[in-house]
């Protein structure tokens, strides 16, 4: 038998700062959607992997991050203010939540900016990892797991050197994942017997780490075509889902389910989490299926050794 890992990527207007235009709907709506998905997990008592953008767990800062390496420009969104003023830029009540929450949560991290590790120098890589790790440690928390934002691996050495023990592979592509005949697959509700879910392996990589891919992102069909296929097969995305949960109760493997909660903006979107997670946990219930935390996946690979920590620059 598996496990099931559900990450989140948690970085409300983070997670846009360095586009041109914020999505008005999914910034404002992602707090909302953050406690609503905590009230979802409780419900079923599942736990997830929350991968927190560092800057979130400020309630409060002055603006002024020059001496963070990232190029000019870079914090100018950053309000500069407080949580209840500008909730979009601090999140500390939210993450009080995650930690208050009954089911068993751990909280990852998302860097600290949301820089994109597979296009940045190192000095800023380790940058984004000291202050993620330092604010953690400030709330009484390790950063132990990590999602790479926009899922661009990089700089794993410099996780090492922080601590880390696990982050969030690159999901393996699959024939359904691109083209037309992926996209009439999707249309067609994703049928049996020409897709199966994935499920992968986690492994410990070159710098000790422990890499968890992903299986499947959870807000990867929507839009017009979502609306038009679920009034005909129902959602694809749930079929999905509880064909890899059940595939996990009966095979060795992980199956790994991600989103953000500003993926949940409309009542069918916790229609489909709450599909999903009522079918996990009926599962879980009956088989001896797991539902863990990339936390937890890392310490069963790796001895209970703790890595040398070895921090880069000053602290
Ligand atoms: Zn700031």
């Amino acid at each position: 038998m598996g496990s099931v890992v559900l990450s989140l990527d948690a970085e409300l207007a983070w997670g846009f700062h360095d586009h041109a235009d914020l999505p008005d709907e999914r910034v404002s709506s992602a707090r909302e959607s953050w406690l609503r998905l905590l009230e979802l997990f409780d419900e079923f008592d599942v736990p997830a992997t929350w991968a927190v953008v560092g800057h979130l767990m400020l309630d409060d800062c002055d603006g002024d991050h020059r001496d963070h390496p990232t190029e000019d420009g870079w914090f100018d969104r950053d309000p500069g203010t407080w949580e209840r003023r500008d909730e979009e830029w601090y999140g500390s009540k939210l993450v009080d939540a995650i930690e208050g929450a009954d089911a068993d949560h751990e909280v990852g991290s998302h860097t600290f900016s949301h820089v994109e590790f597979g296009h940045t120098t190192r000095e800023i890589a380790a940058a984004e990892m000291r202050e993620a790790v330092e604010i953690a440690e400030d709330r009484g928390l390790t950063v132990d797991s990590v999602v790479f934002p926009r899922n661009y691996v990089g700089h794993r050495d410099v996780l090492a050197a922080y601590g880390v023990k696990s982050y969030r592979g690159v999901q393996p592509r699959r024939w359904y994942d691109r083209g037309l005949l992926g996209s009439a697959a999707k249309l067609l509700g994703w049928p049996t017997g020409l897709v199966s879910p994935t499920l992968v392996t986690p492994e410990v990589d070159e710098y000790g780490l422990v890499n968890i891919p992903a299986s499947l992102y959870l807000f990867c069909f929507e839009g017009r075509a979502r609306s038009l296929v679920e009034g005909v097969t129902g959602d694809p995305v749930v079929t999905m889902a509880k064909r890899g949960i059940d595939r996990a109760a009966s095979e060795e493997g992980v199956f790994h389910m991600w989103l953000h909660p500003n993926n949940l903006t409309d009542d069918r979107d916790f229609d489909r989490m709450r599909a999903i997670l009522s079918h996990l946990a009926e599962v879980r219930d009956r088989t001896p299926l797991k539902v863990q935390t990339m936390g937890e996946i890392a310490a069963d690979l790796k001895d209970d050794e703790p890595l040398p920590r070895e921090p880069i620059g000053p602290r």
